[in-house]
This record gives structure tokens, C-alpha cells and sequence, in this order.
């Protein structure tokens, strides 16, 4: 079993419904197991500023899924919940990136571990503190509180629920 960290964020129709649909999606993938699940945050968009606000979550997961499976799981979903692609970091229904696969470093053609920009990224840094401040970062080998603390948080607002 190797814990993994999630990044879900919706940013078309209705985005709660989409993150909702998402989890109980993940819940199903086959040798997994749900273990912890954030707070929904409303976020600027970032990287390509002029769409709608996004809202973001994170969970984590217990998985036997190897990396390139839960990929293909994950992007599979997606799929089915009505994901186009059309430009980078354009707008969409449901984003499930891959953030940490227990202390896993990989550098494959699709499939880059630890997510190569969640340390930039407030978006992730807030909700993922929240379920995971103490993990450590494989790479830069600092907690995700530690991470979150180098980043403007700014633009991640939490939504009542
Ligand atoms: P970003 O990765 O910067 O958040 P994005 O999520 O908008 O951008 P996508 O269009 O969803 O990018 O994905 C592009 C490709 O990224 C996917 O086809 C996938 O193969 C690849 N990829 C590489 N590393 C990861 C990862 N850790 N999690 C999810 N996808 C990844
Ligand atoms: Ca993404
Ligand atoms: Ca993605």
C-alpha cells in the first residue's frame, strides 16, 4: 500500500458537484481506500489568469494502484466527467492531479512525481496542509507546512460548507 496525494479543482458549471463526483469516483477505484479529504477552497486561477475562480480540494488516498494505474484511472475519470482538453491550463470540468505517491520520485514521459509545480501552487499547498502539514517533500525535504509558508496564499479563500 503506498499513501498518495491528491489535487482535485473545478472551475465549469457546477464545480462543487463536479469535485463531489470526482471523490465519489475515486472512492471506487479498485485496491484503494479514501483515508482523509480537505476542505473545499475557492482559488484565483493560475498560470492562465482570465477564466472563472476555481474551487480546489485535496485528499489522500491508501492505494496498491501502481503510479501509471492510478494515472490511467485518474485520467479516465476525467474523462468521464466531461473533461475536454482544448489549451493548457485552460478551463475545466475536473482536474485530479497527482501530487505525492508515498516518496516516490518519477520522471516518465506522462507521468512526473512529485507533481513538479505543487510547490508554487497555493492552491494546492492550503488545502493539502491541511490533511498532510507534517509529510515531507522527496525532493526538496520539507514538510508541506514548511512549503506553504514560501508561497503567497492570497488568492485561496475557504467556502462555507
Ligand atoms: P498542470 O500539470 O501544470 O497542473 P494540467 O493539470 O492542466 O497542468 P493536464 O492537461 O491535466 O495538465 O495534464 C497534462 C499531462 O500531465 C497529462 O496527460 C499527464 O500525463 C501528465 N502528468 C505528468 N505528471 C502528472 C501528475 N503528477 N499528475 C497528473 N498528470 C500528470
Ligand atoms: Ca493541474
Ligand atoms: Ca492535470
Amino acid at each position: 500500500m503506498s499513501q498518495v496525494f491528491l489535487s482535485l479543482g473545478s472551475n465549469m458549471g457546477n464545480r462543487a458537484s463536479y469535485l463531489d463526483q470526482a471523490v465519489q469516483g475515486l472512492k471506487q477505484l479498485p485496491a484503494t481506500q479514501l483515508l482523509a479529504i480537505s476542505p473545499i477552497y475557492e482559488t484565483n486561477a493560475w498560470g492562465k489568469t482570465d477564466q472563472a475562480d476555481f474551487l480546489n480540494l485535496c485528499l489522500a488516498i491508501d492505494t496498491d494502484l501502481s503510479p501509471q494505474d492510478l494515472l490511467h484511472h485518474t485520467q479516465a475519470l476525467e474523462l468521464s466527467l466531461g473533461r475536454e482538453r482544448h489549451e493548457h491550463w485552460g478551463p475545466r470540468t475536473v482536474d485530479i492531479d497527482i501530487l505525492l505517491y508515498g516518496q516516490d520520485v518519477v520522471q516518465e514521459e506522462n507521468l512526473t512525481l512529485p507533481h513538479p509545480l505543487m510547490q508554487e501552487r497555493a492552491f494546492v499547498l492550503v488545502p493539502l496542509a491541511d490533511i498532510a502539514p507534517t509529510i515531507q517533500h522527496p525532493i526538496f525535504l520539507k514538510s508541506i507546512a514548511e512549503l506553504l509558508e514560501e508561497v503567497n496564499a492570497e488568492g485561496v479563500r475557504a467556502v462555507n460548507q
